[in-house]
């Protein structure tokens, strides 16, 4: 089982109203289709009106030509969510929107608010009403409620309000808006078009629909796209960045730049680590000789690339992964994930028989998926397997849009690394280091601990969190 993100945005602003932002936005959450596989919707602004269409399953799924044929307009925002079983309802899919007396909004939000509950009880109290159980409901409630007073002070409003994290893409008439909390914790990048602009979750998705990357938001930026102009609004001082590091180890596609990092580079550079870290523990229990590295498809790759570099250990493919089975952790109940994974991955026999392997994973969250790779290793053959994981142990929940078990289910919280190795069946085990990590993400910035110098967050690994978090005995983060 992996950690899974929960959302991807992705907006597109023509100048000329005549164009159609739509078939761009439909390219758009392709790209981004990794970041949620749940639900699928887009809302484009036509004549001062809002259409929306959204549904459940894939982009390709839920936009059918049929479908997409009708909507357009030339601005248009996107979404594509990931949930947990019990969350997984058409009224949570997004784009949100609202119509009132003054117009209307439309709300694409990737993150999760931990004030969510408070601010939807005000909200009910004061005569609103919600039709999900999502709480980027409450993000479209409350700039609707404030909306007399202008988009941009009704946005500035209810952003004092939220707390958590939010990457945003709002659509309100002529407007494309974008927005990322004051800790910039989910990601959101401006792309450039011939005549437009680009929101995206992500630099991938530009780079898909033929845009030129031009800059990340800001943590604490609001940016608001309008004919002919991007203006930028700081709606913040206290901004201190926290990005998820878990962006660059598991959930973001290796050809994204987030905030001036590479993701396939700081990869390669976690391998690297690792593999120095092995040599740093050379003659102590773990050094390990081997005749192959491999990785675990598909972000362990660039990761095992890394670790052959830097011990000699020859690189190889080993496993292959099934393109087209879902993510494991789609699969509801514990029979039917350990059956997913064996569908998911299996192993190039001639390439590890008789061989000392090492398998480099990103990140061992249940251990199951874990377990049945030793498994299918030592059952192919292969002489010895040795796992090594590029990110450190994960024993905290995430609670800023990131699907975490309880602290009970992380097995790296209820076991020490060696009773970990047991339970994998492996012939050794280590994880890089928390100092490791922050190096792979930024060798510049990563001696810089001081106020969180580093710029990350790392709450899941080290339970310290950028900002206050709800106790855990109530961990019901509203969901995004
Ligand atoms: S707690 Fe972990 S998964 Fe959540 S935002 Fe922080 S680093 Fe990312």
């Amino acid at each position: 089982m992996k950690l899974h993100e929960e959302c991807g945005v992705f907006g597109v602003f023509f100048d000329d109203p005549a164009k159609d932002a739509v078939p761009l936005v439909y390219y758009g959450l392709f790209s981004l289709q990794h970041r949620g596989q749940e639900s699928a919707g887009i809302a484009a602004a036509c004549d001062g009106s809002i259409e929306v269409r959204r549904g459940m399953g894939l982009v390709g799924d839920v936009f059918t030509p049929e479908v997409l044929s009708q909507i357009r307009g030339s601005a248009a925002v996107g979404h594509v969510r990931y949930s947990t079983s019990g969350s997984s309802a058409i009224e949570n899919a997004q784009p949100f929107v609202s119509r009132f007396k003054l117009g209307s909004i439309a709300v694409a939000h990737n993150g999760t608010l931990t004030n969510a509950d408070v601010m939807r009880e005000l909200l009910e109290d004061s005569g609103v009403g919600f039709t999900s159980s999502s709480d980027s409901e409450v993000i479209v409630n409350l700039i609707a409620k404030n909306y007399r007073k202008g988009l941009e002070r009704a946005l500035t409003d209810t952003i004092k309000f939220i707390k958590g994290s939010y990457a945003l893409a709002v659509l309100s008439g002529d407007v494309l808006v974008g927005a990322r909390d004051p800790n910039g914790i989910r990601p959101l990048s401006l792309g450039r078009l011939d005549g437009g602009w680009i929101l995206s979750s992500e630099s991938c998705a530009i780079d898909a629909v033929g845009g030129v990357f031009v800059r990340d938001i800001e943590p604490g930026e609001l940016v608001i796209i309008n004919r002919g102009q991007v203006l930028s609004f700081s709606f913040s001082e206290k901004t201190r960045r926290a990005v998820c590091a878990f962006e660059y180890v598991y959930f973001a596609r290796p050809d994204s730049t987030i905030d001036g990092v590479n993701v396939y580079e700081a990869r390669i550079r976690a391998g690297e680590i690792l593999g120095r870290e092995e040599a740093e523990r050379a003659g102590a229990p773990g050094k390990v000789k081997a005749d192959l590295v491999i990785g675990v498809p598909d972000s362990g790759i660039p990761a095992a690339i890394g670790y052959g570099r830097a011990t000699g250990t020859p690189y190889g493919l080993g496993i292959v992964k099934s393109k087209y089975i879902g993510r494991t952790f789609i699969a509801p109940g514990q029979a039917s994930r350990e059956k997913a994974v064996s569908v998911k991955h299996n192993v190039i026999h001639g390439e590890v028989r008789g061989k000392r392997v090492v398998i480099i994973d990103d990140s061992i969250v249940r251990g199951t998926t874990s377990r049945r790779l030793v498994s299918i290793l030592k059952g192919a053959g292969a002489k010895e397997v040795h796992f090594r994981v590029c990110s450190p142990p994960v024993r905290f929940p995430c609670f800023f849009g990131i699907d975490t078990p309880h602290r009970k289910d992380l097995v790296s919280n209820v076991n020490s690394v060696s009773e970990l190795c047991k339970f994998l069946d492996a012939d050794s085990l280590a994880f890089i280091s928390l100092e490791g990590l922050l190096e792979s993400l930024d060798p510049q910035r990563a001696g810089n601990t001081e106020n969180n110098g580093h710029g990350y967050c790392l709450g899941c690994f080290s339970g310290e969190y950028p900002i206050p978090v709800p106790g855990e005995a109530g961990m019901e983060c509203g969901r995004a």
